[in-house]
């Protein structure tokens, strides 16, 4: 019996579809940012002129697939565009020990080769926000970054990241910008070994917030159960309406490249 995807025209036909879809890029730098997070810059001339705004994310090819599973793109992974110039493209991705995408981000070495789909999704700032409230977990932090960096300096920011240890923090607003923005309130909590799967401590964190009386935006990222969790806060207790909630799963326990 022959395999299923063997002939010439196939093979021609898989290399035009995925020429459209992916882009060629390879790894030029790896750095370890903390104990469990990894920066990776990716170039390449395909990036010429793909355009991003902060907040979105790319799609990795990780890893290949048998053919059956995913024929044209192989294993995908989904990770925040941290920052990117046109040339270089900035990820930072968190080991959580298991899964094709945090084996890729440990192993991953200047020169290696890999796919991406363009700049995606529609999580942005809205610049018509009265304020802007973000809360999140190790992997929300790195959509947040370009977010905060894209605000103006006279915007109201409420922001509690929940990490496990202060070394698992990534600085979100430069020192020197943070200065000029006194009206940020941006902290972080720590779980110390707990989970981030509906994390009490960090509803409680944002519960604890001064926000104003009146909405402004949220922008909720990261584990998708505590995500359920502080949207449930604001919406009931603090009678936001849910369009003021703006939501992005990235994660959750049992699940695998959730997007
Ligand atoms: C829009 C979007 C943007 C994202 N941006 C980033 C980013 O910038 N950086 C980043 O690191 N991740 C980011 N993620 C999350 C990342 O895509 C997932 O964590 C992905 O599942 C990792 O793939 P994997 O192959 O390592 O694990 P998978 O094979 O997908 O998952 C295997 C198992 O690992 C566990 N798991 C997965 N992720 C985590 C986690 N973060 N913590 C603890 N346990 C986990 C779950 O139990 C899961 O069932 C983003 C996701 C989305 C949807």
């Amino acid at each position: 019996m022959r395999s299923a995807f063997s002939t010439k025209e196939e093979k021609n036909m898989k290399s035009r579809l995925v020429d459209r879809l992916l882009l060629p890029v390879h790894v030029d730098t790896v750095e370890q940012l903390g104990p469990r997070l990894r920066r990776v810059i990716l170039t390449g001339s395909a990036l010429a002129g793909v355009t991003w705004h902060p907040g979105q994310h790319v799609r990795l090819q990780v890893a290949p697939a048998p053919p059956a599973l995913d024929w044209i793109v192989g294993t995908l992974r989904t990770y925040s565009i941290w920052d990117f110039d046109d040339q270089a493209m900035e990820l930072i991705v968190f080991d959580h020990g298991e899964g094709p995408g945090a084996g890729w981000a440990r192993t991953a070495r200047p020169g290696d080769e890999l796919m991406l789909l363009k700049p995606q999704g529609n999580l942005a700032v809205q610049s018509e926000a009265r304020y802007h409230l973000f809360a999140g977990d190790e992997t929300a932090q790195v959509s947040y970054g370009p977010m905060l960096r894209a605000l103006p300096d006279d915007a109201q920011v409420f922001a509690r990241v929940e990490v496990d240890s202060p070394a698992e923090r990534i600085d979100l607003t430069p020192k020197q910008r943070q200065a000029a923005r006194p009206g940020w309130n941006v902290d972080w909590t720590y779980r110390q070994g707990r989970s981030a799967a509906s994390s009490q401590s960090l509803v409680e964190a944002v519960r604890s917030l001064p926000l104003p009386d009146e909405p402004g935006i949220a922008y909720l990222a990261g584990e998708a159960r505590t995500i359920q969790l502080i949207r449930r806060h604001l919406v009931e207790e603090r009678n936001w309406p849910r369009r003021h909630v703006r939501t992005k799963p990235f994660w959750t326990p049992g699940r695998k490249g959730l997007d």
